[in-house]
């Protein structure tokens, strides 16, 4: 669809493509490159060999970011815009969608930095700790009164996992009854078409500097979950959720609360949408995992064309995220690939699955 079209239809997903430099290993071994980024021109080539022949494949996107761009003009450009609609009280969702090691995590959450300097954020600071830094910002420039809470949740195997949950206890010291960390997390329907999940934990922020004590506690909780059931974390999808309240007096006089809602969601490799495990006999889990990267795509198919079936119920990813897609919502989709010659397949099968969801 063109941006015009889109318009028109009142569609709002955003499609941004980045592709990572190659790593000092790959520079040192010669890796070739078969990507070239035009930002100007929002395109994407990617080049192909085949029988002797060099083909290219250009693909447009709404925004594109090479191997040299920085966090920050991504988040200006692309993510900080999406904030202010999230401060006017609306629900808006941000995917790093790509294969494994092509930069999702590094573009939600950021590199390894993690000292904040006289309350500056790190230069490698990815859109979460960006996000909530805007947020704080503005908020507090506006001298607004509000909260925000936030939820960090995984999904694995079409199973919730609360990554805030507190810890296990080192001795039974709770009947476990009582054992908060056995708490029950199921996805409930609210009987008004939305849904929320029973149980999660929720943390008040009161300031940006807090994120990534945050970010750490759920990365641990996900390391251990990782090797109790022996599992990756590329095979799950983790979703950071940032709920704001604002007080806001209107024309008459009286109070009210808008409610704004953001929701950052790092997703499971997309190798796993090709390559099906049902090789090496993990047939069910590469099923529910497609299961939702899956719906996920027919979900914004569907948004943008307009067709009057949005098949939200069909993943556990999608319901999630029911009340923050389509509608008055915006969307963006950050699709991370690798410039490397030995990852051109998966390269262009995301080019194709975010091309696909413009
Ligand atoms: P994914 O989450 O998609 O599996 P990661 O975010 O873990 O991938 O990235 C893989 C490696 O590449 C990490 O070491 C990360 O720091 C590095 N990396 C990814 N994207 C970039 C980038 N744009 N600039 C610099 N390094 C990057
Ligand atoms: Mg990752």
């Amino acid at each position: 669809a063109t941006p015009k079209g889109d318009k028109e239809k009142g569609v709002n997903v955003q499609v941004i493509l980045r592709c990572r430099p190659l790593s000092d290993d790959e520079t040192k071994s010669n890796t070739p490159v078969v990507i070239s980024c035009n930002e100007r021109r929002r395109e994407v080539a990617a080049t192909q060999v085949i029988a002797n022949k060099q083909i290219d494949r250009t693909f447009a996107f709404d925004k594109v970011f090479g191997p040299s761009s920085k966090q920050k003009d991504l988040f200006e450009q692309s993510i900080s815009p999406i904030v202010y609609e999230v401060l006017e009280g609306y629900n808006c969702t941000i995917f790093a969608y790509g294969q494994t090691g092509t930069g999702k995590t590094y573009t939600m959450e950021g590199g390894g930095t993690r000292k904040t300097k006289n309350a500056e954020l790190p230069t490698d600071a990815g859109v979460i700790p960006r996000s909530v830094r805007q947020i704080f910002d503005i908020l507090e420039a506006q001298c607004a009164e509000y909260s925000m809470k936030v939820t960090f949740l995984e999904l694995y195997n079409e199973e919730i996992t609360d990554l805030l949950a507190p810890e296990e206890p080192k001795f039974p010291v709770l009947p476990v009854s009582e054992d908060k960390t056995k708490k029950p997390i199921a996805l409930m329907e609210d009987g008004k078409g939305g849904v929320f999940v029973r149980g999660l934990e929720e943390e008040i922020v009161y300031s940006a500097g807090e994120i990534y004590k945050i970010l750490d506690k759920g990365s641990a909780k996900r390391r251990t979950a990782e090797t109790l059931l022996n599992k990756q974390s590329s095979r799950s999808h983790s979703i950071f959720s940032i709920t704001i309240h604002i007080k806001e007096l209107t024309h008459e006089g009286e109070e009210m609360i808008k409610i704004g809602k953001l929701n950052l969601v790092d997703l499971a490799g997309s190798e796993n949408i090709s390559r099906s495990g049902a090789r090496d006999g993990r047939a069910r889990e590469a099923g529910e995992i497609n299961k939702s990267l899956l719906t996920l795509g027919r979900v914004i198919n569907a948004l943008v064309e307009h067709s009057g079936h949005v098949p939200y119920r069909d993943s556990k990813l999608t319901r999630l995220l029911r009340d923050s897609l389509g509608g008055k919502t915006k969307t963006c989709i950050i699709a991370t690939i690798s410039p490397s010659v030995y990852c051109l397949e998966e390269t262009l099968s995301t080019l194709d699955y975010a091309h696909r969801a413009k």
